[in-house]
């Protein structure tokens, strides 16, 4: 059975240490018998793409987008079968142009009847005309809280028409947090520029899950040649060893994404988001040259059997490197002279889990993707960290800490506001 948030689901499959369960509410409309629904029904709201509706008995559903969840009772079934109708197909926007169709008069620059807002569906009365009032009353809630949208106007409609084929799913998913604005949300990432820093096995791996997610630039700077240790799924091969491990980063980039452009950022205009995915500790000197360039930076570690996500740092707005260094120092005097040992390779190389490192990638991306999309990761101000034999994420707190320099060290004029995008 393909998980859901049904209340049943998450009460028979709860651990002790397990969230604790989200909130299930309910909305209730005249029952099918008062409603005076009973033969076929018109409205232009429908099921969004991410939303899933489930049977409870004939008149009582469960709707679920994201990570939210409602029970909605007493909606004649009429009304139910036609918000329930199937959407049309998605077209990419890309195929819209070749076919040179005409875009839909509602996608056109202040058009009233623009889909991407579904409150102004609801407001113009066209959720249910037909309907007696508690029934668009209980329509008019679900589109507010995103679990319907306004009919699509056509196959072309810019909510559900990704940059390409490719990124549909992309799309339905960024719907499911993002609502109709997940269109601009998609192609805000296609303008993003992310340098991925560092030799590590993970660092060609995690600059294909961001080309593949739909950001546009993902430059991998890692210098040298690949060796075998280096390889994993999604990142540089076996067949890689040798080459330079800039050119084999860019070769899995494009396997994963083919219209990646994998150029470094233009000098005037700075990457983004820097990830330094590197194999050693990352040196003050690299630190204090992205706080001067006013450039956020997310650090990624692997450890043998271990992994560390974090911090996302946002240059003199939240907690550095040096900040979690302070912070450890406080709690253990030895700290910088093992911090110092720390720096020194391992004799036997580099050594990390391809599984660990498969699933550090993933969750770094995730923490990318959210920053660029405007969202606020949880690696700010926090690691995220795994360790074997342990399958979960911890979440460390590291906040800013007073003795550091780093909420006032001196920025570059050309450096931008950080996370404003
Ligand atoms: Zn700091």
């Amino acid at each position: 059975m393909t998980p859901s948030n049904h209340p049943s689901d998450r009460a028979s499959d709860a651990e002790p240490d397990r969230q604790p369960d989200r909130e299930v509410e309910t909305a209730s409309a005249p029952r099918a018998r008062d409603a005076g629904t009973s033969g076929g029904f018109d409205t232009d709201l429908t099921l969004g793409p991410a939303t899933r509706l489930l049977w409870r008995s004939p008149d009582c559903v469960h709707l679920e987008v994201g990570d939210r969840a409602v029970v909605v009772e007493g909606l004649p079934a009429p009304v139910l079968r036609a918000v329930a109708a199937s959407l049309p197909p998605p077209r990419s926007r890309a195929v819209a142009t070749r076919s040179g169709a005409p875009a839909p008069a509602a996608q056109r620059a202040g058009d009233p009847r623009d889909p991407r807002n579904p409150a102004d569906s609801v407001n113009s009365g066209d959720s249910g005309d037909s309907a007696p009032p508690a029934v668009r009353d209980t329509l008019r809630a679900l589109a507010e809280a995103g679990f319907l949208w306004r009919r699509p106007g056509g196959p072309d409609d810019r909510r559900l028409s990704p940059p390409g084929p490719r990124l549909a799913p992309e799309l339905t998913s960024l719907a499911g947090r993002h609502g109709p604005a997940a269109a601009d949300v998609l192609a805000a990432r296609q303008t993003a520029r992310v340098v991925v820093h560092g030799a590590s096995r993970l660092a060609a791996q995690l600059g294909a899950v961001l080309a593949s997610a739909g950001v546009g630039r993902v430059h991998c700077s890692g210098g040298g040649d690949v060796r075998l240790h280096c390889a994993a799924p999604g990142g540089v091969t076996p067949g890689d060893e040798g080459r330079p491990l800039q050119q084999a980063a860019e070769h899995a980039l494009r396997r994963a994404a083919p219209e990646v452009d994998t150029g470094p950022p233009d000098p005037d205009e700075p990457a983004d988001l820097t990830v330094l995915a590197l194999d050693e500790p990352v040196s003050d000197d690299r630190r204090l040259a992205l706080h001067a360039l006013d450039a956020p930076y997310l650090v990624v570690r692997l450890g043998a059997d271990s992994g560390v996500i974090g911090p996302l740092v946002l240059p003199g707005l939240t907690s550095c490197l040096r900040c979690a260094d302070l912070h450890r120092q406080d709690r253990d005097p030895a700290w910088a002279a093992l911090s110092v040992q720390l720096t020194i390779g391992r004799r036997h190389g580099p050594a990390s889990s391809v599984a660990v490192a498969t699933l550090v990638a993933g969750a770094a991306a995730v923490q990318a993707l959210a920053f660029l999309d405007g969202e606020q990761p949880a690696a700010v101000n926090a690691t995220l960290e795994v360790q074997l034999p342990d399958w979960r994420l911890r979440r460390r707190s590291w906040p800013m800490h007073p003795e550091c320099d780093c909420a006032q060290l001196p920025q570059s004029p050309t450096g931008r506001a950080a996370g404003q995008r």
